[in-house]
């Protein structure tokens, strides 16, 4: 579904070039959940974004389900629809009600009539438990209600592919284990899931690959067993030393 070849990103800054990506490899298949850990800045986030070129590679190609995605004249939109994207902070559009949320991006982009798109909200609501939250306002709901209201937010789209970015760390510790049910039923339906986070129960239970980045690089990958009861690259022994 996903692959990426020797992917490359340096950002240009005033104080010079930080080489951030350097030459990642990666081949993600339908049903697949990747779980991505890594120190602070190690470029998670940077690689995550660069599959639905929220970032443009500087090197490199990044194909999805057959299109070089970062080739010149790639449709952008498209792409994005078919990848869901989950952030650190919701980003749910404060001005606007849960429904009119979950609603406004199949509705403008004419993929649904806006009935089709309010039933589709209202049983996706529902499953997750907040149909009654419909009509409120994102200010009213706590930081877990609004998250999982992102999530449905982006499976409205119907996407192929659903990428997390540490979904769980801005919440109160009271909120993650809503957060995280609601992403283990999504895998267990067989949804394809690339998710950053530093939850280790969570990659030990629903993983069927870890990643462990560090410095730009993956430095090992393996099974969530594997991976927790074998480190063998130092730094992931260093790093599991001190989360787990
Ligand atoms: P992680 O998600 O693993 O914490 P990031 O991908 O966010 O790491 O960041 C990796 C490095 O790239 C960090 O040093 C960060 O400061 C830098 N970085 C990320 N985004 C930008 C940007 N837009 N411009 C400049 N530097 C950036
Ligand atoms: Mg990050």
């Amino acid at each position: 579904m996903i692959s990426v070849k020797n992917l490359e990103k340096t950002f240009h800054t005033l104080r010079g070039d930080l080489h951030v990506l350097k030459g990642i490899n990666q081949e993600i298949q339908k049903g697949e959940k990747v779980v991505i850990v890594g120190p602070s800045g190690s470029g998670k986030s940077t690689f995550l974004r660069c599959l639905n070129l929220l970032e443009m590679p500087t090197g490199g190609e990044v194909w999805f389900e057959g299109t070089q995605i970062n080739a010149p004249g790639c449709d952008v939109d498209q792409l994005r629809r078919k990848m869901g994207m989950v952030f650190q902070h919701f980003n749910l559009f404060p001005h606007l009600s849960v429904l009119k949320n979950i609603t406004l991006a199949p509705v403008t982009l004419k993929i649904k009539t806006q009935k089709e798109a309010d039933d589709k909200a209202m049983q996706l609501l529902k499953r997750i438990g907040l149909e009654d939250k419909a009509n409120a306002y994102p200010s009213q709901l706590s930081g877990g209600q609004q998250q999982r209201i992102a999530i449905v937010r982006a499976l409205a789209m119907e996407p192929d592919v659903m990428l997390f970015d540490e979904p769980t760390s801005a919440l109160d510790p009271e909120m993650v284990g809503e957060v995280l049910q609601v992403m283990k039923e999504l895998a267990h339906e067989g949804m394809t899931m690339v998710v950053v986070t530093h939850e280790m129960n969570f990659a030990r239970e629903v993983a069927t690959r870890v990643l462990f980045m560090d410095e730009g690089q993956v430095l090992e990958e393996a099974k969530p067993d594997e991976f927790f009861t074998h480190p063998k690259n130092p730094r992931l022994q260093d790093f599991l030393s001190k989360v787990l």
